[in-house]
């Protein structure tokens, strides 16, 4: 069992999709990553909150295998973001993001998890997750999300921190984005030339396409009726996924493939309800069920 180190946001959200509107919910890259891993490994969060995240707030965090010495609580606002999402979930215009106490952050580590053997820089300025790399004692396996917000914005921090990352889990448009390519395995290709030796590339509702050097493994998105929220569903991925490969004594590829689908799972069950929703009531049973509902998704036995 590898205790898994993250940096990231935790934010308030304010969503808008088809099937209904809610603000102000506890939300954040590191939470729904945090949240999602912690079903499988330990988790040890890093991260800035306001004054306005209260006792309440934190209670989302609460009974579950994170360790929250590394959340500073420091005086302003907690990150706030608002988004909106088309008819048909496919598309999801940002309408702001205010990044408050975020702009003044010093991540600090604290000494008890510098040698945390994996780590996970979700999805924040890549600056910052520099600064996670640099404190931290040589982990077995680091692993990078980002978006276009970064992409455009601090192009030249984000070459700097995928040169000393082992893997990179974004979506494809921004795989697109960062690589200059339309095609994914193109695109996979050339973020691995950035430094990288994994590419994830999360799909939405079509799944997630891995590459491993040269090596495929694709799995489709498990087709659901009820979506009510995809926010946060790559950062639930991403727990899924680390957190699934961080409790296996060795990675094979096996295990690896695995994980992907432990990622899948989470990730669809994330977005049948808003915000955190789904998660905090989730039960073993539950993921057990849906990694099963993913093996007789894809099964068949070859002629
Ligand atoms: P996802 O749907 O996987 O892209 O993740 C959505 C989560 O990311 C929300 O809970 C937001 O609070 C958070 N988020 C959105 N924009 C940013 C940003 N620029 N930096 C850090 N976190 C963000």
């Amino acid at each position: 069992m590898k205790p898994i180190l993250t940096v990231g946001s935790v934010a308030f959200d304010s969503i808008k999709t088809p099937t209904g509107e809610f603000s102000h919910l506890v939300g954040g890259a590191a939470t729904f990553f945090s949240i999602a891993a912690s079903f499988f490994a330990d988790v040890r969060l890093v991260g800035v909150v306001g004054e306005d995240f209260t006792e309440e707030h934190s209670r989302v965090f609460a009974g579950r295998r994170i360790d929250l010495c590394g959340l500073q609580q420091v005086a302003g606002e907690t990150f706030r973001w608002r988004g909106e999402y088309s008819a048909d979930f496919s598309k999801r215009e940002t309408l702001y993001t205010r990044l408050n106490v975020f702009e003044a952050f010093k991540p600090e580590i604290p000494t008890e998890f510098r040698s945390s053997p994996v780590v996970f820089l979700a999805n924040i300025h890549p600056s910052l997750q520099l600064d996670v790399l640099n404190q931290v004692n040589s982990p077995d396996l680091v692993a990078l999300d980002t978006m276009n917000y970064w992409i455009e914005g601090t192009p030249n921090e984000l070459r700097a921190v995928l040169a000393r990352v082992d893997v990179v889990i974004i979506n494809d448009e921004e795989a697109q984005q960062l690589s200059g390519e339309a095609n994914l395995v193109k695109a996979a290709r050339a973020i691995r030339a950035m430094g990288p030796t994994h590419v994830v590339i999360k799909r939405g509702e079509h799944g997630v396409l891995v590459t491993r050097g040269e090596r495929l493994f694709a799995v489709p998105g498990l087709p659901l009726e009820d979506v009510r929220d995809p926010t946060g569903a790559g950062d639930t991925f991403a727990g899924g996924f680390l957190g699934y490969l961080s409790s296996m004594p060795t990675v094979t590829e096996e295990n690896w493939n695995q994980a992907v689908i432990a990622g899948s799972a989470m990730a669809s069950l994330s977005v049948q309800d808003f915000g955190l929703g789904a998660l905090l009531n989730l039960t073993k049973t539950e993921i057990g069920n849906r990694f099963q509902d993913f093996k007789s998704l894809t099964h068949f036995d070859a002629l």
